[in-house]
This record gives C-alpha cells, structure tokens and sequence, in this order.
C-alpha cells in the first residue's frame, strides 16, 4: 500500500502537470461500476478550462488545486497509481478509473485496480482542511526538520500508554503518512520492539524513534519509494525501497545484524515483522 513516501514521489513526478490548463476530467466506464464513482462525471465538468495551480501532500492524501475554488481529494488506498500519457495514441491501463485529459500532453491517469482509493471533488480548499481526516492528521513523518517537540507531545497522549507501539505508529493522528511498512523499519532501525507498551517507552528511546521515522521515510522517497506488486511513480518506474528492508516482509528470514530469525506477529489485524534479539 502506498504510504507518504509513495505519495511524495507521487506528487513529485506529477509536477510537470502544473500549470497545465485542464481540457477534460474523465471518469471512465469502469469507474462507474463503483458507487463513489456513478453518475458524478457531470460534476467533473465545473474543471473544463481550469489551471492546475499545484497537487499538495497531506499525509498520504493529495489535494489538486485549481485557479477555480473547487479542489480535488485523492487517496491512492491500497493500490492506486498515476501514469503520465505521453502520447494521444497511448492505450489506457486496464484500471483506470478517471483521466486528465489537458490541452496539451502529457494527460494523467488515475489506474486503481483494488478500488480503495479515492478521487473526489470537494467545493473549497478550506472545506477539504476541515475533513476530518486531513483536519486531524499528525505531524507529517516528512516534515523537515522533523518536529520532535510536536511528536512527543502527541505521543504523551493517555490513550496510547497501554498500548502495544507497533498498533499506535500507525495512527494517522500521530505520524500521517506512516504505514505498515515504514513503521516496522522505522522500529528495526530504532531497535525498538513492536510489542512494547508505549509507556515503557523512555524519552531517549522515543526521541531515537522519532529520528528512525524521519531517516527511514526519507530514505524512502530517496528510493521512489517501495514496490512490492503495484505500486509505480508516474514516469511508470517501479521503486526500489524495497531492497534495504531489513525486516518488512522477511519473516523467516535471518536478520542481517545478528542472524536471528526475523518474525511476523499481528497487531490490530496487520502484520508487524521484527527482530526479536536485535529490538528490545
Ligand atoms: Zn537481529
């Protein structure tokens, strides 16, 4: 699933798209199958002759901005992607549920073959600050510099204490832009065991933490992010995060530090992968 990194990389390589005036936003036959898509292509219209003013990241979120007061929310869920069509003959992808169509190439598509995500018209920017997810997101994992202040603060709160820190870190009100992936190798990289109640945490192991997520989301984006089956940054290419991994998927596997085998348990019904000699 794509997480901040995926999404920054995402956003990044969509920038050639701003300031392209849009000709038309399709939502294609397929999407159509899908209730949050049906019947809402007229609404798509009111984006004929707008300018793409810029695409925001908030959290795993973006926000596509217009000259117009209108904006678009999009989520990339669990397998969404963008391609950028460089040619008018170009064939679309076989999950494309809606298309950017400008006046002048390249067009983008929005392919989603698992459906979870999102593309959806809000009327203002300010009405999108105020959903509840984007309103009541954490820091940003990506912020630079990263604001430990901030994180400890929200990490202090009474009802993550009893709580096991490999189920908090996903939280999108404390690290927006955290996923499963990123947070078990932000938790190898800071050797902290994904078992361990928030409250047996120090300040220093919290602090070390806190820099484990900025470096490992970083290093990430470095990477265009992980691709493990789906994921693709707009120029098609797939990222290659997936390659320093130390535990993430490598459950029966030694660990590289100390040849321990690396373990998956479940937490909150996702799967968690650690180092049981390496984090403590
Ligand atoms: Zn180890």
């Amino acid at each position: 699933m794509p997480e901040g990194p995926e999404v920054e990389c995402t956003r990044r390589y969509l920038h050639p798209l701003i300031g392209k005036t849009v000709k038309k936003i399709q939502l294609t036959e397929l999407s159509q199958k899908y209730p949050k898509y049906a019947g809402k292509q007229q609404d798509f219209y009111w984006f004929d002759g707008q300018q793409l003013i810029d695409i925001e990241r908030s959290g795993k979120f973006l926000i596509w901005r217009f000259d117009g007061e209108k904006v678009i929310l999009n989520h990339l869920g669990m397998s969404g992607k963008w391609i950028l069509l460089k040619k008018n003959n170009q064939s679309l992808t076989s999950h494309a549920k809606a298309l950017i169509y400008f006046e002048k190439q390249p067009h983008a598509i929005f392919d989603d073959i698992r459906n979870f995500g999102q593309f959806k018209i809000f009327e203002s920017y300010k009405i999108v600050l105020k959903y509840d997810p984007i309103r009541k997101m954490g820091i940003d994992g990506l912020a630079k510099p990263f604001p430990m202040d901030e994180f400890l603060l929200r990490f202090n709160k009474p009802n993550y204490a009893s709580k096991e820190i490999g189920a908090v870190l996903v939280d999108q009100k404390l690290v927006a832009g955290m996923g499963n992936i990123y947070k078990a190798e932000s938790l190898a990289l800071a050797k902290i065991n994904p078992t361990r109640l928030v409250k047996t945490l120090t300040k220093k192991e919290r602090k070390e933490l806190g820099l484990a997520i900025s470096k490992t989301l970083w290093k990430a984006v470095d990477c265009n992010g992980s691709t493990f089956s789906t994921f693709q940054i707009p120029t098609g290419q797939e990222g290659s995060a997936q390659h320093w991994h130390k535990v993430y998927g490598k459950h029966g596997e030694a660990c590289q530090d100390c040849g321990t085998e690396i373990i998956r348990i479940v937490q909150n019904g996702r799967s968690t992968f650690f180092c049981s000699e390496c984090q403590k």
